[in-house]
């Protein structure tokens, strides 16, 4: 079992494969993971990706660093549990999503866009890390424009 995975946007993200390798659930980080950045913006293909995840029976939750007000409608409208406030990289609340959908971190996936939070918050909670695409990098924080796409240029991403 590999500890990182590298994909394309979420929607590319291989499920069969992450299945094969006993990932049963599926941890989501939202801003330009899931959605948009700063918007509850899904794209079409995400949607379908979500679908067919839950069709092959993978568990899913949202993780997400993000105040809980904003991710309630994004929640709402996809049905799935938001762990919001999840201060990654601490593992906490990888960890607590993990347990309560009844699956040991090792069947788990983190999935986000993020090398410095999601990315080690995986890592941290011995989970598979998988590392995708920004839906969009022209939408993203100051911090991350400036700091950790620089970090991830040094990394050779
Ligand atoms: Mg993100």
């Amino acid at each position: 079992m590999p500890k990182i995975l590298r994909a394309g946007r979420l929607f590319e993200v291989d499920l069969e494969q992450l299945f094969a390798l006993g990932v049963r659930a599926l941890l989501l980080d939202a801003d330009n993971t899931l959605c948009f950045w700063h918007s509850l913006q899904i794209p079409e293909e995400t949607l379908l990706w979500l679908r067919r995840a839950k069709r092959m029976g993978f568990q899913l939750a949202v993780v997400s660093n993000a105040q809980t007000r904003r991710l309630e409608p994004l929640a709402t409208r996809l049905s799935l549990p938001v762990f919001y406030r999840a201060m990654k990289p601490l593992p906490f609340a990888p960890l607590r999503a993990a347990r309560a959908l009844a699956v040991s971190p090792k069947a788990c996936a983190m999935i986000g866009d993020q090398i410095l939070t999601d990315l080690p918050a995986g890592l941290l909670c011995g989970m598979l890390s998988v590392l995708v695409e920004p839906l969009d990098r022209s939408r993203e924080s100051a911090f991350t424009k400036g700091f950790s796409r620089r970090i991830e240029r040094i990394l050779g991403r």
